[in-house]
């Protein structure tokens, strides 16, 4: 029995793999423009993007990468690892990212941790850092990682906090001496008192006024009011500088301060410090028949306990009540009590 095959045979098996390697050829020539696709589509997108293979090599990266983060070809950097790159990216960073992805490969979930980068340009960029396993047929071949520069959304919320905080310094700032003004006097007063009510705490609170300041104003004029107004203020944030020290223009030349000392006996050295600073400040006064020179009174409260419920007001009324009588027996004086309401 002849097993050979016709010609006419031959020709059509020739023919089916003439079509077959025709068709290879088409779908070799379909996956290269696919790719070319890819590349075009990869290096177009403004993030950085890199793949790596599991023992930590780089196989792909877009031009962004290359030319961005590295400032390097794409050739440099293919077929490297994090180590052998290190002419562009430092140990220490090296470390990290060699870390991350060895976290990676081990729980075999995507990933995003944020950094800073010194990219090419020698300009240090905070990145996002979006990264997820590349598996195959349940088999781990590599990563691949996206980077997204949050350098400007970062930059922004800076600004927005510095800001707000401008603002909100501004709300409890009196413009013309650069105290706290009344408003922010109420916040800490209440905050103090509730403090008070809670703990084992105990604070000073003194209300201090300038003497015969209307007739300094009326003498000298408005202009050189506000000059002697800044003046004493001055004096009081200076001398009262602790971090638990407050200076508040309460009124046109009335000032409250809450502050806080060890022994309160000393409250009353702390205010007539003040009141002897002022007085040395040697502002030329007017009318002043207690002194030649511009002076101040005060009322001085050690606020020791005061009953839950107690309103603030009643405790501001009591330090006026002081200062009203340093007003009384003569200026230029400090009047004090304890003050268990
Ligand atoms: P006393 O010793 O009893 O406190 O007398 P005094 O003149 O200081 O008190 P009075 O309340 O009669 O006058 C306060 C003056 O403070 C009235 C006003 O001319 C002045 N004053 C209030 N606010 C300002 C300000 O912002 N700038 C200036 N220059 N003067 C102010
Ligand atoms: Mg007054
Ligand atoms: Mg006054």
């Amino acid at each position: 029995m002849n097993n050979k095959p016709s010609y006419e045979e031959l020709e059509a098996k020739i023919k089916i793999l003439e079509n077959k390697s025709s068709l290879v050829d088409s779908l070799k020539h379909d996956i290269e423009i696919n790719n070319i696709f890819l590349e075009k589509l990869f290096d177009t997108i403004p993030n950085p993007i890199f793949y790596k293979s599991k023992d930590g090599v780089y196989t792909h990266c877009n031009d962004t990468f290359s030319k961005t983060i590295l400032g390097v070809p794409k050739e440099k950097i293919i077929g490297k690892t994090l180590y052998e790159l290190e002419e562009y990216i430092p140990k220490e960073h090296a470390d990290i990212y060699h870390k991350k992805d060895s976290e990676l490969f081990a729980d075999t979930k995507e990933q995003f941790y944020e950094g800073s980068v010194k990219c090419a340009d020698g300009i240090i960029r905070d990145y996002h850092f979006y990264k997820s396993p590349f598996i195959v047929d349940n088999k781990v071949l590599g990563l691949v990682g996206v980077m997204l520069d949050v350098s400007n959304y970062k930059n922004a919320l800076y600004e927005l906090a510095q800001k707000n905080k401008i603002l909100s310094d501004l709300s409890i700032t009196d413009h013309l001496t650069g105290l706290y003004n009344r408003r922010y006097f109420q916040d800490i007063f209440e905050k103090k008192l509730s403090l008070l009510n809670r703990y084992d705490y105990q604070f000073s609170f003194a209300l201090l006024d300038i003497d015969f300041f209307k007739d300094y104003n009326d003498f000298y004029g408005h202009h050189q009011g506000d000059i002697a107004l800044q003046e004493i203020s001055n004096v009081l944030k200076n001398t009262l500088n602790r971090p638990n020290d407050y200076v508040f223009r309460v009124g046109g030349e009335e000032f409250a301060i809450l502050f806080e000392v060890g022994i309160l006996d000393s409250a009353h050295c702390v205010i007539e410090e003040l009141r002897k600073k002022v007085e040395d400040l040697k502002i030329i006064a007017c009318n002043n028949s207690v002194c030649h020179f511009m002076t101040i009174s005060a009322g001085l409260g050690n606020i020791l306990k005061v009953a839950p419920n107690t309103n603030s007001e009643a405790i501001y009324d009591e330090v006026d009540k002081l200062l009203y009588m340093s007003k009384e027996t003569g200026r230029n004086k400090i009047t004090v009590k304890d003050i268990i309401v």
